[in-house]
């Protein structure tokens, strides 16, 4: 069984997110999302509002699983008995970001970091983006999945 963990905050969970999910699901056999929950954080989504959303947009889809951790990602991963990790790059700092953190997960669990690169056209959304717009009352539904 090919497990892979689709880790993130997801706050919330982007059609960018969506994207990268759907264009890796015929490189797994399961691919299970993983909604951290970071005390630190105050999110804007509740972690229920989040798992209701990812759950919905991926109901006719059986490889999906979505779960929230509170642990190590390397420990989710582990626990969920995946051994790959998938992340998506928009751009050049997000690969910086990503290779330091792929490596120091490998060095740590030996986990493999599976990287897509972003469509363009999803290239300058992010859940921080969406966060602003939704503060100020704008329509958020053209970057969330259908
Ligand atoms: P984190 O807080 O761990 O960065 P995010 O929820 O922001 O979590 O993102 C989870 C993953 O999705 C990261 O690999 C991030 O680079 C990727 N991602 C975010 N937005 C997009 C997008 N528009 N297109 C592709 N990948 C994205």
């Amino acid at each position: 069984m090919r497990t892979a963990i689709f880790p993130g905050s997801f706050d919330p969970f982007t059609i960018g997110h969506y994207d990268i999910v759907q264009r890796a699901l015929p490189l797994f056999d399961e691919i299970v999302i993983g909604v951290g929950i970071n005390a630190q954080k105050r999110p804007l989504f509740s972690p229920e509002e989040r798992i209701e959303a990812i759950k919905k947009a991926f109901r006719d889809e059986p490889k999906v699983r979505v779960m929230t951790y509170e642990t190590l990602t390397v420990d989710f991963a582990h626990e969920v008995g995946a051994t790959f990790m998938l992340r998506g790059v928009r751009s050049t700092v997000d690969f910086e970001y990503e290779k330091a953190f792929a490596e120091a997960n490998k060095q740590l669990s030996g986990i493999e970091t599976v990287l897509l690169l972003t469509k363009p056209e999803y290239e300058h959304i992010s859940s921080s983006l969406v966060r602003d717009l939704y503060s100020y009352g704008k329509d958020i539904t053209p970057y969330l999945p259908k």
